[in-house]
């Protein structure tokens, strides 16, 4: 097993630092950008288990830099501000984080976080890797089929394009297909130990997910809201 590598993008030197020794002491790699931009390059060119963003950043914020992040990986990302006023806006931008500090921290609770959450993320991976091959690669319902080792979903032809963890929630739901959810155990399942979201967001995801099936197959329903009992694919 190799060391999880982590990238800490922090503009202050003595803070940076300060994580990363804290991080190496505890066995992690890290490695430290000094602004947004160093962060974006560091992050494009090498691989990461974590990664801790501040807020404030020379070049590129780490909103913006989150945001570019999530565009292309599923990394687990603990932003850290010294402002309590960012936290409304790191919750409220769906930027997904994954978790967030507010500074000054003790480190090794940080390095608490940081342990847990790469915990957790492998482990969604691994159970979903033994899922797709008791699947045989496909799950099926009617014309909607979900293929999980490309993040790929087509209804008959047509492929639809889901984020992350729209892909996430349909794809828990299709593989446990007739089996009533609620918000809170699809939440508990599929976002594990997000800290920025709630169950609210379960609601807006499967708002999202129907839009874009609906697109494709106007005919069927494919995900069923049962009141007041929560929801299942049928
Ligand atoms: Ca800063």
């Amino acid at each position: 097993m190799h060391e999880k590598r982590v990238l800490i993008v922090e503009d202050e030197k003595m803070i940076a630092e300060l994580e990363r020794d804290y991080l190496e002491a505890s066995g992690f790699e890290a490695d430290i950008a000094a602004d947004g931009r160093e962060g974006m390059r560091k992050y494009v060119s090498e691989t990461y288990d974590f990664i801790i963003l501040d807020v404030m950043l020379p070049e590129i914020d780490g909103f913006e830099l989150c945001r570019a992040i999530r565009m292309g990986s599923d990394v687990p990302v603990m932003m850290v501000t010294a402002r309590k006023e960012d936290v409304d806006k790191i919750r409220g931008l769906g930027l997904g984080a994954d978790d967030y500090m507010i500074k000054p921290f003790s480190p090794p609770e940080m390095v608490a976080r940081v342990k847990a959450h790469i915990n957790m993320h492998e482990k969604l991976k691994t159970s979903g890797k033994d899922d797709r091959r008791a699947e045989k690669n496909e799950i099926r319902i009617g014309e909607l089929r979900m293929v999980p080792d490309e993040y790929r979903v087509y209804i008959g032809e047509k492929e639809v394009n889901l984020v992350k963890k729209e892909f996430d929630l349909l794809l828990f739901l299709a593989m446990n297909r007739g089996i009533v959810f609620s918000k809170d155990s699809i939440f508990e399942k599929v976002w594990g130990m997000d800290v920025v979201s709630d169950s609210s967001t379960v609601t807006v995801h499967i708002n999202r997910i129907r839009e874009k099936l609906r697109e494709a197959d106007p005919s069927h329903e494919y995900i069923e809201t049962l009141w007041g009992a929560g929801y299942r694919a049928k």
